[in-house]
């Protein structure tokens, strides 16, 4: 191989590393909005759940006391789970406060999400 052959040869190979670096850029823009879409579904996905759960254990009228009891239990790890939820998202670099709602974090820690979650956690 000489010289001009090698030269013609870094320079294709140059080429495809460029169509490779932009195909990888346009993956990485797919990956960010399908994560985000995510994470909204998972956010949106939890208020659904919330919400259910507070319709049907609103209405106790006749429940004996122990099942009270266990209704409340059961209210508990529903939020406790909730939170849980919230919290792994956020860890993950998910916003999941109402402003940035379901975005990927790009500078470091959100105070609203943080605000949001000591909220939640009470
Ligand atoms: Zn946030």
């Amino acid at each position: 191989m000489d010289k001009r052959e090698i030269f013609v040869k870094m320079a294709s190979i140059e080429e495809r590393i460029g169509d490779l670096y932009q195909e990888i850029g346009e993956l990485k823009d797919v990956i960010v909005v399908l994560m985000e879409e995510n994470a909204q579904l998972l956010v949106e996905n939890q208020h659904l759940r919330n919400r259910l759960d507070k319709k049907t254990t609103k209405p106790a009228p006749k429940q004996k006391r122990s099942e009270q009891v266990k209704t409340e239990e059961a209210k508990k790890k529903v939020v406790g789970e909730g939170y849980d939820n919230l919290a792994r998202l956020y860890a993950e670099g998910f916003h999941i406060c109402n402003v940035h709602f379901g975005s990927l974090r790009k500078e470091g820690d959100c105070l609203f999400c943080l605000s949001f979650l000591s909220g939640v956690q009470k």
